[in-house]
């Protein structure tokens, strides 16, 4: 069934054509710079790659680009709309309204509204991204799929925090935990490549990005997952604190005279990798900077390899075990030495790494010894994929 998959930024829109009988990707590309001075569209399909600037005033028009250059006789990968059965949406925030992926109707968009202030930054975008195709598709069934939504497996004690509960009645305050399709994807290839039955499994699932997370997936469900409310909490990311004693806050408000939302910017975008290198959000550049004697950066990766090696732990007493963990997306597929620093230490669990297999980029391998007990895997995850997976079953059920 093809699939159009589309992840809807502020300024951006990613956009991937997919057909899942053969789980091939047809056509992808990017519109960029949305409502700002030299907008384009990139579209690659069957080696080609063409880019264009055009003015591109909103994301309807953005979608209109998209269409359009999926149907062009040159580029295209379709000879008509109606091949594509359905539109997946990325959307960030369910709240705890969506435990599954969704068809859109008029109450899904209704709560899809309630939700965008639990996710000010993405879900008024994934709004506008849904209303576009909406409009320019009107007899294609539009799906929502979440990253909030594998999550909403958790037990309470993993999601309620040690707040008046009255907040989370109120407000709406608990973890929700992001990332879920890529945690999803990579746990069901992980049971593949084990050749096991996920609702069997104990994995612990690291998907260490710009932004990371670390779930505890047991028997295919989460069970916890280190990102919260917002998208700060658990390991060190590119600009992201990571957790901080929630004292510090108040304290440097008062410290420094800073406000809510300065304070707010700081945790989000002048910490993690950055804050603490001073160098780069980039993995690969604070790697470089450590490897030439810097000791901020070095002790940025370590920090970031030793806070995941901590949730590791945590989630296999979480869990009660442990079968395999997984590393996924820019850092964990591609990093070598983070990989294996990380599981220095982990043998203690029966987790041992062979150096050899860890030299391994952006493809599945299991990269763990042959008597180690639990199984180290490189999944690279796809989310897209995911989505259109998703997608397709709704539609097929109806
Ligand atoms: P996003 O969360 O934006 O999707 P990605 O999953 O693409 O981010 O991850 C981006 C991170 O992956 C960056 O920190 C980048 O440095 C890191 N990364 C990509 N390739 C490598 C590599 N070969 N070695 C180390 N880090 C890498």
């Amino acid at each position: 069934m093809k699939i159009l998959v589309i992840n809807c930024g502020s300024s951006s829109l990613k956009y991937q054509l997919i057909d899942t009988d053969g789980e091939q990707v047809m056509a992808k590309g990017l519109v960029e710079r949305i409502g700002i001075e030299g907008s384009l569209i990139t579209h690659q399909t069957d080696g080609q790659k063409i880019q264009k600037e055009t003015d591109i005033p909103d994301h309807k028009v953005g979608i209109k680009l998209v269409v359009d250059a999926l149907l062009s006789p040159e580029h295209g990968a379709l000879t008509s709309l109606d091949e594509i059965k359905a539109v997946g949406h990325r959307v960030v925030h369910g709240g705890e309204k969506f435990a599954n992926s969704v068809i859109i109707n008029d109450e899904v968009m209704a709560t899809l509204h309630e939700c965008a202030g639990l996710a000010p930054l993405h879900n008024p975008a994934n709004i506008i991204g849904i209303e576009a195709c909406q409009s320019l598709l009107p007899d294609v069934p539009q799906v929502a799929v979440f990253d909030t939504a594998f999550h909403q497996t958790m037990p309470p004690k993993a999601y309620i925090y040690g707040l008046p509960y009255e907040y989370y009645e109120k407000y709406g305050v608990r973890r929700y935990g992001f990332h879920g399709t890529s945690h999803k994807y990579v746990s069901l290839r992980a049971a593949k490549m084990l050749k096991k039955p996920l609702n069997e499994l104990k994995v612990v699932t690291c998907h260490l990005g710009n932004g990371s997370s670390i779930t505890a997936v047991k028997g295919g469900q989460s069970m916890d997952t280190s990102l919260g409310l917002g998208t700060i909490s658990g390991t060190i990311m590119g600009t992201r604190s990571g957790d901080v004693d929630p004292a510090v806050i108040p304290y440097l408000m008062e410290q420094a005279d800073l406000s809510a939302s300065e304070i707010n910017d700081i945790l989000y975008k002048k910490s993690g990798l950055l804050g603490i290198s001073g160098v780069s959000s980039d993995a690969r550049d604070v790697e470089a900077a450590a490897n030439e004697g810097n000791k901020r950066a070095k002790l940025a990766l370590d920090i970031l390899c030793y806070l995941t090696r901590k949730y590791i732990g945590a989630y296999a007493a979480a869990m009660g075990g442990l079968d395999a963990v997984v590393f996924t997306a820019g850092i964990g597929e591609n990093s070598t030495t983070i990989r294996a620093q990380i599981c220095q230490g982990l043998e203690f669990l029966g987790a041992k790494m062979d150096a050899e297999k860890n030299n391994t980029r952006g493809k599945e391998v299991d990269v763990a010894t042959t008597d180690s007990t639990v199984r180290i895997l490189v999944i690279p995850t796809n989310e897209e994929l995911m989505i259109a997976q998703d997608t397709a079953e709704l539609v097929a059920r109806g």
